[in-house]
């Protein structure tokens, strides 16, 4: 499997520190906000790319942080006349709504920056005993001239930056790019004690804190958006590299940005639309499909016809599923088998997959697969049943179970719907045929039984129909 990784700029045979074990940390979103559909895209993106090494046997260990303390925060907080934990906590709650309404599968722990303060003043007080951390009047910084290796991941030149920062005036820095650890506590705003007195953690400390303690010193992969490569994952690798002498990541995994008129889509451009008012428009495998279509590493603009034309791409599939359900409950074992090489199309799944994730083609071989499927079922009157539950089960692993773009539980709910109806008529038409026999007494049982059972049924002028309470 190959792994296009930021570090090396290439892609590299995907080698696990602990086959099969895989540890993934995500840095997730500062909760002040109802998240963006950019912010979705990387929420998913990620959550597919996870899905495919869960099938692909690696046993996961996915972890997303929440920044639940932070500048954004405070300033809402001041806005609303809300303490930040009210904030903080509110759109923590709105998150986990909108991620389960994306379908995304639950991460293995969602650490929260306030619950882990211990651990960022641990790790700032060892980097200050390596004289890599300095206190200036209750703040602490990083002093990036004693780590050599500064830039490796961006590939930016810390001359360069250097002559970029000088417009910002710090003068308790000894550098201009030297950045915050400690904050010291300002009136008002939520703070907790320290060796350097009351305050809170800087933002980039907090995800080499937290995954340290959740996944170890050194991880297999770590993910997010194409804006965290500078200066937050750079400054992560800094400071867990400088605390804990070893490699603090194998596998740097970024996204693309989902943009709006080739402009990122961000909250403070304030050129967004958030998840869940895009949720209101199209469904959670309409939005996945949309995202899957592109490769995660790329640039996307948001675009309503794209959108359109993956919802009729869901369409698609949920159609030849209903035809799937059909088959299974109509057909027998009687029935011809249809020569269809469907190991074909999995390994061609997995191949294009095993290629740095290449969702785009791994969606143009399941629309091939439905194709070739659909045109099998319409040419054919009597298929065998296995057949079909061949269908079910190659549909249900590559776009359900791995891309999340067709939701069987709520196409199943339709089905059985479906089968029910179809039994409610099944009584009806033996019910009829009893009254005509004059054999009231098993008509009505008939009746009183599907009333029991929330079935009311009413006799018409143009003959009976039912109501399911
Ligand atoms: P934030 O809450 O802004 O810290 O972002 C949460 C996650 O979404 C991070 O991994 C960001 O890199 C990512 N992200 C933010 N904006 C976009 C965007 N327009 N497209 C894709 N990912 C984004
Ligand atoms: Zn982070």
């Amino acid at each position: 499997m190959q792994i296009y990784n930021t570090f090396t700029r290439k892609k590299e045979e995907f080698k696990p520190l602990n086959p099969p074990a895989v540890s993934i940390y995500m840095c997730g979103p500062t909760v002040y906000n109802y998240f963006h559909i950019g912010n979705a895209r990387s929420f998913i993106m990620a959550d597919i790319l996870r899905r495919y090494l869960e099938y692909r046997k690696f046993d996961v260990n996915f972890i997303m942080n929440l920044t639940d303390v932070d500048d954004n925060i405070i300033r809402k907080s001041v806005e609303e006349k809300k303490s930040a934990s009210e904030v903080s906590e509110f759109y923590t709650r709105a998150f986990f709504e909108d991620i389960k309404k994306l379908k995304i599968k639950p991460a293995n722990a969602y650490p929260k920056a306030t619950m882990h303060i211990q651990e960022m003043i641990d790790v700032i007080s060892d980097l200050e005993k390596k004289e890599i951390a300095y206190e200036v009047d209750g703040n602490v910084f990083y002093d990036i001239s004693k780590f050599p290796d500064y830039g490796k991941l961006s590939g930016k030149k810390i001359d360069d930056l250097e002559s970029g920062a000088r417009v910002e005036i710090n003068e308790e820095k000894r550098n201009p790019l030297d950045f915050s650890l400690w904050k010291k506590a300002k009136e008002g705003e939520p703070s907790w004690d320290s060796p350097w007195g009351n305050g809170r953690p800087g933002w980039h400390i907090e995800c080499t804190a937290m995954s340290t303690k959740l996944l170890g010193k050194s991880i297999d992969i770590h993910a997010g958006g194409n804006d965290l490569i500078f200066p937050h994952h750079e400054n992560e690798i800094a400071q867990s590299e400088a605390c804990f002498d070893q490699k603090f990541v194998k596998y740097w995994i970024h996204f693309g940005f989902l943009n709006i008129q080739n402009e990122k889509m961000s909250k403070s451009l304030g050129n967004f639309f958030t998840a869940r008012d895009v949720l209101q428009k199209y469904s959670a495998e309409t939005i996945r499909l949309f995202f899957a279509q592109t490769n995660y590493g790329g640039p996307l603009n948001f675009s309503d016809e794209l959108l359109s034309s993956a919802s009729k791409g869901c369409e698609k599939i949920s159609n030849l599923v209903e035809l799937t359900e059909n088959g299974i409950r109509k057909n027998s074992s009687a029935g011809i088998m249809p020569d269809f090489d469907f190991e074909k199309y999995r390994n061609e799944f997995i191949h294009v997959m095993d290629d740095d994730f290449n969702t785009p083609k791994a969606v143009a071989v399941i629309f091939d697969l439905i194709h070739s499927l659909n045109k099998i079922i319409a040419e054919n009157e009597n298929i065998n049943v296995s057949f079909f539950h061949n269908v079910k089960n190659i549909i249900t692993e590559l776009a359900s179970e791995i891309l999340g773009i067709i939701d069987l539980s709520e196409q199943e709910k339709e089905s059985s719907a479906a089968l029910e109806n179809e039994l409610i008529e099944l009584l009806i038409t033996i019910r009829d045929k009893l009254k005509k026999e004059k054999q009231f007494a098993l008509s009505d049982q008939i009746r009183d039984s599907l009333s029991k059972l929330g079935v009311t049924l009413k006799d018409t002028k143009s003959g009976v129909t039912f109501k399911k309470n």
